[in-house]
């Protein structure tokens, strides 16, 4: 492959999201060092810096880089934070939290999910990583509050495990809507109030109660 064929691509795709809106230079610059081809199947390869959404195993998608730097613009990181993210999926997402934050903790209900983002972290030598095979809807208590919680799955409702878990003053992300689409939804805790704030219009797969028993 040209050597500088990968980087045309990325600084291309750079630009499309700076020109969709996306201004925080810390998630531009996480967009860039994170290679999205390491995410995708050998067939997506060629497509890994197009601006969409692509397929992935268990019937899953990666998320459009868009998507990702919108709702992770959306969760205001600085390097202290601990974040939970719920449906790891490629992982994409999750590395790219994992260079803006101190800890991202995520949780997948696919063993072949998981296992392939694991390899994944581990080749980028991401190390703030800790992963769970487990129902990301009921959060994960045992680790206490988090300042951020990020759902890339779609839901009718924010599952309450989840917004139990944030911390005073935190900042959960999630598309909110029906299957046919959601809208990324910005949650912020306030005592027992969670204030709320409507972004942008998107399409996720399914937040989906349980470990799946196949795979
Ligand atoms: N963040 C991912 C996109 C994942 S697509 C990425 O960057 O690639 C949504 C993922 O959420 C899928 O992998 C799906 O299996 C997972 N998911 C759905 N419901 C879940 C649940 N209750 N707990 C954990 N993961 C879930």
């Amino acid at each position: 492959m040209n050597q500088s064929g990968p980087d045309m691509r990325v600084v291309e795709l750079i630009m499309a999201l700076r020109s969709a809106g996306i201004v925080d230079k810390a998630v531009l610059g996480a967009l860039e060092r994170i290679p999205r081809d390491v995410f995708v199947t050998s067939e997506f390869t060629r497509r890994a810096y197009e601006n969409r959404a692509l397929p992935i195993a268990c019937g899953q998608t990666i998320s459009q880089p868009f998507v990702v730097a919108m709702m992770t613009e959306a969760l205001c990181l600085t390097p202290r934070l601990r974040v939970l993210e719920v449906g790891t999926g490629s992982g994409y997402q999750c590395a790219i939290l994992s260079l803006l934050a101190r800890r991202v903790y995520t949780i997948e209900r696919y063993r072949t999910l998981m296992k392939a983002a694991e390899e994944r972290f581990d080749r980028l030598r991401l190390r703030n990583i800790v992963t769970r095979l487990g129902d990301g809807m009921l959060g994960w208590p045992e680790q206490g509050e988090f300042d951020r919680i990020l759902v890339t799955a779609g839901t009718k409702e924010c599952p309450p495990a989840l917004l139990s878990q944030l911390c005073e003053g935190g900042l959960l992300v999630a598309p909110i809507g029906p299957p046919e689409g959601q809208f990324v939804t910005v949650f912020r805790r306030d005592g027992d109030v969670f204030h709320q704030r409507q972004v942008a219009p998107v399409r996720f797969v399914p937040l989906i109660a349980g470990i799946a028993s196949a795979l």
